[in-house]
């Protein structure tokens, strides 16, 4: 007997901001100084320093929270969370608890099936940690001989993002990701770069019966830093729960470090229970009280969210072009493009594909000039069309002189050199007539290397196919 088993999922994301100063201190906040550089009394936890709130930050986490549809908390509180680890100078960290800034919201994901609307439980303000560095390590902890404490980190402003278990498939979950890092970079929060860990994700997994409303052990995976990874592991996480249960045994709560390309997600510690964090609220802080009319400024700062675009964009391309397009930051370009007259699925393609392999920022892109290029797409060379490409975010980039390099279509051009290329084979030309079809391209890849790939394939086709006819 084999049940189906539903997937159970739900996430925990920070994110950076990326004010000029720290959350608590005036240390200025960002990558680039040397080791402990940029540190103060403050986030360096001296005896009878005392934190003051970055008023920027609190302004940010309340528009991130509007996005998300969420309650703003007309008082929000700072607790103290206590641990010991030598990345946190004060054995607490300061987030917050039972009354987060924001809470109660919802992110509707937009899917190839319609919109999947994932709950979230709560947006809070903390401070990230120090960023400890194992030294002489790969990377791991395994095979370190020292590790060094760099505390420019220690005080960035984070944001914590927890959504309810409402997500049901790996595919889901990465969506939710790349919907929610979309929407912070366009609030301009975070630049929520994955690889600088400047948004960083855990997964909770569990699974159960389909149809049962329980929530079974869950399992958190951590150390996940691409949208991919999330999907593998989760999908890794899923089987193996499965696999438990159906062999009759039970899932431990865990906390599982994912690997790439390996196998086995192996635990870091179990986790308990009921974590002793012992919870209390900061004494050197006042509560938040967010002035109704902040609220609304904020609330009116906020454009069209990328979610919504997606739907409206998928009316006219399909889903997935509309996906890629948002959440690529290409969708605004795409719009220009197509408003300066170029087709709408041939703009997407562009951009989707050459464009972005050219990493040219969209933002700085003329778009008439490069409408012009995308309508000649199919008639001119490859070689001129990716050139031209890789330039067109330049200052003053013109189309024009790509333009003129036009793909050789005339018959009159190409015919010598097709009937040379056929002549040099003659054998493969009789085997062609005698309904080796699969041939054309033989000649056709010759010819199109004889003229330096500037013919125009179409037109290169339909002529060695009339030649070797001999119509
Ligand atoms: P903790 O305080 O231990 O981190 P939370 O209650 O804050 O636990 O939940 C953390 C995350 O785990 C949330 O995103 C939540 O949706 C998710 N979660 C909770 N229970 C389950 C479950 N049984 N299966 C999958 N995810 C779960
Ligand atoms: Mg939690
Ligand atoms: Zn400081």
């Amino acid at each position: 007997m084999s049940e189906t088993w539903e997937p159970v999922i739900g996430l925990e994301i920070h994110v950076q901001l990326k004010t000029e100063t720290k959350m608590f201190c005036r240390c200025r906040n960002g990558f680039g100084g040397g080791p402990n550089t940029q540190t103060c009394p403050v986030c360096l936890a001296f005896p009878g320093a005392l934190p003051v709130p970055n008023r920027r930050a609190i302004e940010e986490a309340i528009k991130l929270g509007l996005a998300l549809d969420c309650t703003i908390a007309a008082r929000a509180v700072f607790h103290r969370k206590n641990y010991f680890y030598p990345d946190n100078p004060k054995a607490y960290q300061i987030s917050q608890y039972d009354e987060p800034l924001c809470s109660n919201g919802r992110l509707a994901v937009p899917t190839a099936d319609g919109d999947v609307t994932i709950g979230i439980t709560r947006a809070h303000l903390e401070e990230d940690a120090a960023k400890n560095v194992h030294v002489a390590a790969s990377g791991r902890l395994h095979g370190a001989t020292a590790t060094l404490v760099d505390f420019n980190r220690c005080g960035t402003p984070l944001i914590e993002i927890v959504t309810e278990p409402d997500i049901h498939d790996a595919d889901t979950a990465k969506r939710f990701l790349q919907l929610l890092r979309q929407t912070v970079v366009e609030l301009d929060l975070s630049d929520a770069e994955l690889e600088k860990g400047s948004m960083r994700f855990d997964v909770n997994v569990s699974v159960r019966p389909a149809g049962s409303g329980e929530l079974r052990t869950r399992t958190e995976l951590k150390n996940m830093n691409s949208f991919n990874f999330a999907a593998k592991g989760i999908e890794r996480e899923i089987a193996r729960q499965i696999g438990i249960y159906e062999a009759g045994g039970e899932v431990q709560q865990e906390t599982l470090h994912f690997v790439p390309g390996e196998e086995d997600s192996p635990p870091i510690r179990s986790k308990e229970e009921a974590q002793d964090y012992r919870y209390f609220p900061e004494p050197d802080l006042v509560p938040v009280h967010p002035p109704a009319a902040l609220v609304e400024r904020l609330r009116a700062e906020i454009g069209e969210l990328p979610g919504a675009r997606i739907g409206r964009i998928a009316d006219t391309l399909s889903f997935y072009d509309a996906d890629v397009l948002v959440t690529g930051g290409l969708d605004r370009l795409w719009s220009a493009l197509v408003g300066a007259g170029a087709d709408a699925k041939e703009a997407a393609n562009v951009l989707s594909n050459q464009f972005v392999a050219a990493g040219v920022d969209p933002g700085t892109v003329n778009a008439a000039e490069l409408a012009k290029l995308v309508a000649a797409r199919a008639e001119i060379p490859r070689a001129a069309f990716d050139e031209a490409l890789s330039k067109a975010g330049d200052a003053g980039f013109a189309a024009g002189p790509y333009l003129e390099q036009k793909l050789v279509a005339d018959a009159g051009e190409l015919d010598p050199v097709i009937e040379r290329v056929i002549a040099a084979s003659p054998g493969q030309a009789e085997q062609f007539r005698s309904g080796k079809e699969g041939l054309l391209g033989f000649f056709v890849g010759q010819v199109m290397k004889e003229t330096g790939g500037k013919a125009d394939p179409r037109i290169v086709n339909e002529r060695v196919r009339a030649k070797l006819s001999g119509t």
